[in-house]
């Protein structure tokens, strides 16, 4: 059997192991069951890969969508692995030619989707194999409680009731407890190995902003820190997905549509371009973005509050897959918590449920007010303890409080003089003095705390009153019109028992750059030799027609440019360079380099 660190020098390029990615080859190479939970970007294809190469026979990895199959074996036949997908859309001469391939060992690895897996032609057509392995990726759609749920994936348990001898490893980055166990009970994996690790992403820099107006901080977010990177957008509805594309289209940025109630074609070509061009926004409700394995994403923005911790890190973990600097912008507002607990509360679920997913949106929102690292919060939301990042907004930037007992005094008092039966907007209204027909019409010009709030704006007292929700001190009543009311927790304040400190408002251009874009500065000359590689790749992914990250990922482009190889020996030592890549690329590297620093 070839050793697994040298298949992965050889074929993969790659230096060294990351992780627990060693001991997961050498369980499956070696026969062992294993369940895998690793975060996005992890590396979790490797640990069925590698061991696919290792042993004798073909690998057969189920997978749930077309596009990500045909993404992985892009990627490995670019590698020189003989790999191959079948799918509804593998014309049937082509699909023959497959099956012809597995049966005379030929084939390394086979990507098929659960439904076809599962049928009697299949399973039949598999006993005529001698089969490796059996991958189970995605494997969280077994379990009710994942997002991601597909029935089909509960019959998978056949595979070892036929196949007890070959080994099963079911990989997921999702690690509630809850699925695991599903994964363990479904799949029949009670005597597997399981491999959990740490969900720490530590080129991932987090940045919360408070919502003034989102669509301008987003494209100013996009224009300072990510220019010309590949990004994803999140919204809370269709139509916000739209007016945001298109805002982002006419100020310049190639951004694309995605949502569920778009036509499957359209939706499929967006989806497409975003994972074969370089520099496409996506903007998208959470209906996009399962198994997205495009490892150059530099951005996730959340242009709206997330419902839960578990889907802000899910979602903000499509970015930075290569392991380079990427950030996660989450731009939020009261009216966010508002529109989601609007959702909850009025909703179809049981009632046990609604209470769940209310203390998910106020964990959400303990994690948008928090003034300490973002990824120690996120991390002990998960049940991992970590030191401060040092990279995340509130560790570059630790926002100074004050002392803000006056402001909410004020505050507190504006809300019981209007009865405790109005939205945050007229409440401002009535501290700023503001003249307004709601306030004429209400006669509130009359009230003791008209316009008593003058020495703060607008967005400070948004500020505040997002904070007190925060910490239970105001709630805000959705079944009267969004009202504020006070809760026990106000009596001491008003008493003045109780003093209280604030996050003063966060200056945007402050909380600007975690540092994820500026870490690589290059040269001018380093700046042309880039150009010139990336106008290179390009030119083979589109002769090839595969994404340009199948050729060669970005890291792999920046080796190049820092360590200027100029033999065939020097390029032995780049990142992602393993030798078919060498014997097919090696020349043309050498001669791309050699133009672009003489010109
Ligand atoms: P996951 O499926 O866990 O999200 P992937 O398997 O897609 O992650 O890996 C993410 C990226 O990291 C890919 O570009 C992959 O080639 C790269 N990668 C994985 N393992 C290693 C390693 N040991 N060394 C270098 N790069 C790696
Ligand atoms: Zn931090």
């Amino acid at each position: 059997m070839q050793d697994a660190l040298t298949t992965l020098n050889n074929i993969f390029g790659y230096p060294a192991f990351r992780g627990q990615q060693l001991e997961i080859v050498e369980h499956v190479a070696y026969g062992g069951h294993a369940l895998v939970l690793m975060p996005t970007g992890g590396g979790k294809s490797l640990c069925f890969q590698i061991p696919a190469l290792m042993r004798p026979g073909v690998a057969i990895v189920v997978s749930p969508l077309i596009a990500l199959m045909q993404d992985q074996v892009a990627t490995l036949q670019e590698l020189g692995v003989a790999a191959a997908c079948l799918n509804s859309a593998t014309p049937p001469d082509e699909a023959r030619d497959i099956a012809r391939q597995a049966r005379a060992g030929t084939l390394d690895l086979l990507y098929v989707a659960p439904e076809r897996l599962l049928t009697p032609r299949f399973l039949e057509f598999m006993t005529q194999l001698d089969i490796s392995l059996f991958a189970i990726d995605e494997a969280h759609c077994v379990s009710h409680w994942g997002h991601d749920f597909r029935p089909e994936y509960q019959q998978l348990g056949i595979l070892a009731e036929r196949f007890p001898q070959v080994p099963r490893i079911a990989l997921t980055a999702t690690a509630d407890e809850q699925t695991r166990l599903d994964i363990l009970h479904y799949l029949k994996l009670s005597g597997a190995r399981v491999f959990l690790s740490s969900f720490d992403r530590p080129n991932l820099f987090y940045q919360v902003v408070e919502k003034h107006n989102a669509k301008k901080q987003l494209l100013d977010f996009i224009r300072h820190e990510h220019a010309g990177a590949s990004g994803i957008v999140y919204c809370l509805s269709r139509k916000r997905v739209e007016d945001t594309a298109q805002w982002l289209r006419d100020n310049g940025i190639p951004a694309l549509a995605y949502h569920a109630g778009m036509g499957h074609a359209e939706r499929e070509s967006n989806q497409r371009a975003f994972l074969r061009e370089e520099g496409i926004v996506m903007v998208a409700t959470v209906a996009f973005g399962m198994g997205i394995d495009k490892p150059d994403v530099r951005f996730v923005a959340h242009i709206d509050m997330p419902k839960s911790p578990e889907n802000f890190y899910q979602e903000s973990g499509r970015a930075g897959r290569d392991g380079l600097p990427a950030t996660s912008w989450l731009c939020y507002g009261l009216n966010d918590m508002v529109q989601l607990r609007q959702m909850i509360e009025g909703g179809e679920m049981a009632a046990l449920q609604k209470q769940v997913e209310l203390s998910k949106l106020d964990a959400m929102l303990a994690f948008c007010e928090t003034a300490s690292c973002r990824r120690q919060h996120i991390l002990a939301h998960f049940g991992e303890s970590s030191a401060p990042c040092g990279h995340c907004d509130n560790c570059l930037h630790p926002p100074v409080t004050y002392d803000a007992t006056v402001a909410v005094q004020k505050l507190l008092s504006c809300i019981y003089r209007v009865e405790q039966r109005f939205p945050t907007g007229h409440v401002i209204d009535v501290l700023l003095g503001r003249q307004n027909q709601n306030i004429s019409s209400w006669r509130h010009e009359q009230l003791s705390t008209f316009g008593i709030g003058k020495e703060l704006n607008q967005r400070a007292w948004r500020s505040i009153v997002r904070q007190l929700v925060a910490r239970k001190i105001l709630q805000v009543d959705i079944a009267r019109g969004q009202s504020l009311v006070l809760t026990d927790a106000c009596r001491p304040l008003l008493k003045g028992q109780e003093s209280i400190q604030l996050r003063p408002l966060a200056d945007d251009k402050k909380s600007r750059s975690s540092g994820a874009n500026d870490r690589w500065l290059r040269t001018e000359r380093e700046e042309r030799l880039w150009q010139a590689l990336r106008g290179w790749r390009r030119q083979v992914a589109d002769e090839h027609n595969v994404p340009a990250y199948a050729v060669f990922s970005d890291r792999t482009l920046r080796d190049l440019v820092e360590k200027k190889p100029d033999s065939l020996s020097g390029l032995r030592q780049i990142y992602g360079l393993g030798e078919l890549k060498l014997a097919r690329y090696g020349d043309a590297l050498l001669g791309c380099l050699r133009r672009a620093q003489d010109d």
